[in-house]
């Protein structure tokens, strides 16, 4: 039952081949059995998967339909629950019970999601290792010496794993993607308000972004369909029409005109994924898209401007866990700034320290214009590029990260080694593009990911692209062993 792709098991439940609480227990206990290896999850919600699925099937039995109808899915621990710790990764909250759902969360749930619990992250969501999370590092199902990418490592683990069918995630910087790229999934980060951000608990609110992590882009679909849409609670959600992504799947490639920027090919790749991405690009030739070398110039300032903006935005939104209105307290202070020193110095670990030291440095008189301005300039520059670039081409194409999941603690010392690996992910947020990742082959048995943007709310034609190549592709159906 594990093995089921949320199209199967919705198939499944409509032809009542099992009911959405036999299929809720034996997931519950695989997550029992297996999950200790990966620690992926920092929550579960064992009780309230019980009540939600019941209540999907006597939903079933009184006739109604739906894909996610008794659905089994898992959140990232930033997505608010009602009632449940909502930890962000962190001890700053980690006695945290959110008094509300997210729009996300509200939204799956009244699709008749089934919540198993909530995953393990980056603290904050800031890394892509997932080895800041007070909660421990997750290991990664293919190799459980490597890292499974982060931040939304937890979400890709757990599906990797075949522990259940997909998860939500986000991406502020590659979250979604990157992670999907290191365990062999298909992650999709929504065009900048295609998703509500309400009850997201912000790291950096211009880049966030919430989405899908599942095994193939037909779940993607699924699951995007349930989470996208306007919300009036988020001011920076847009009131589009949200396609049915389903039924967009199947349109042909022919003619279909992929990009390849030339920048991606630079010394920093590993050939070995270069090559495999010129694979990925010959099979969708054959499918008939037409591919054309396009050029990125700006692309190598993306890293840099990304390191200001995010921090900056950061240490704004961060400043809200003082001990006082949120967060941890320390004990016994001696006056309020010994408590607010205190507070923040033992809630947040040393990488959310130190992007809040980075930010405050950087929005601080005498330096804003030096380093927030011109980051915000170059930002535009990068939108600028791929608006120029998708006047000639429909999809861009590249790799999603230039290296292999690396081994757990490897980049430890130096952080700027782990802020190099977003290099390909990152453009995306900050040009609020969209962007998806599939799986398209392995290295030393380590998955690799094939990356795809489009323009604006162009969510279902990168689906699509995904779902004809999963067509003609088993990349993606591969399982670690031992899972
Ligand atoms: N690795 C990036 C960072 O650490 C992106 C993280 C994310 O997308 N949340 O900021």
């Amino acid at each position: 039952m594990h093995h089921m792709t949320l199209a199967e098991i919705a198939r499944g439940l409509a032809e009542k081949k099992f009911s959405s609480e036999e299929l809720t227990k034996t997931l519950l206990a695989r997550i029992a059995l297996l999950d200790p290896q990966l620690n992926s999850f920092i929550s579960l919600t064992e009780d309230l998967a019980l009540q939600q699925a019941k209540a999907a099937d006597a939903r079933r039995a009184n006739g109604e339909s739906g894909a996610l109808l008794g659905a089994p899915i898992a959140h990232k621990d930033l997505f608010c629950t009602q009632g449940i710790r909502t930890s962000c990764g962190s001890k700053m909250l980690d006695n945290f019970k959110a008094p509300y759902d997210a729009t996300v969360v509200a939204k799956l749930a009244a699709a008749g999601t089934v919540t198993l619990g909530k995953t393990n992250m980056d603290e904050f969501a800031m890394g892509s290792a997932n080895e800041s999370s007070y909660y421990g590092p997750v290991k990664n199902p293919w190799n459980l010496e490597h890292v499974p990418g982060g931040s939304s490592g937890g979400s890709a683990a757990a599906v990797a794993a075949r522990l259940l069918p997909a998860a939500t995630g986000t991406d502020t910087g590659g979250s979604i993607r990157q992670p999907a790229a290191l365990t062999n999934l298909t992650g999709l980060k929504p065009t900048y308000g295609r998703v509500s951000r309400w009850g997201m608990i912000a790291y950096a609110s211009s880049l966030d972004q919430g989405g899908p992590l599942a095994r193939t882009a037909e779940d993607c679909a699924i699951l995007l369909q349930g989470m996208a849409g306007f919300d009036p609670n988020d001011s920076t959600s847009i009131d589009e029409p949200v396609p049915d992504y389903s039924a967009s799947l199947n349109g042909s490639l022919q003619g279909l005109r992929i990009g390849v920027p030339k920048e991606y090919f630079s010394a920093g790749l590993d050939p070995r994924i270069a090559e495999l991405i010129h694979n990925s690009v010959k099979e969708l030739e054959k499918l008939g898209a037409v591919i054309k070398e396009i050029s990125l110039p700006n692309m190598q300032h993306a890293i840099p401007a990304y390191y200001v903006i995010a921090p900056a935005e950061a240490s704004s939104n961060l400043s809200r866990f003082d001990g006082v209105r949120f967060g941890h307290r320390c004990e016994n202070p001696k006056d309020l700034i010994d408590l607010y020193k205190r507070s923040r110095g033992e809630g947040f670990g040393p990488e959310v320290q130190r992007r809040i030291m980075v930010g405050a440095y950087a929005l601080s008189a005498g330096y804003y214009d030096a380093y927030y301005l011109k980051a915000q300039k170059i930002r535009r520059l990068i939108k600028n590029d791929f608006m120029a670039a998708f006047k000639e081409v429909d999809i861009i194409l590249g790799p999603t990260t230039p290296n292999p999941a690396w081994k757990l603690g490897a980049k430890n010392s130096d952080p700027v080694a782990a802020y190099l690996e977003d290099v390909y992910t990152i453009t995306a947020n900050l040009a609020g593009l969209p962007g998806l990742s599939m799986p398209a082959g392995f290295v030393d048995g380590l998955p690799v990911g094939v990356q795809l943007l489009a323009p604006y709310f162009q969510e279902g034609r990168l689906l699509n692209v995904a779902h004809q190549y999963q067509l003609n592709t088993d990349w993606h159906t591969r399982t670690p062993t031992g899972f």
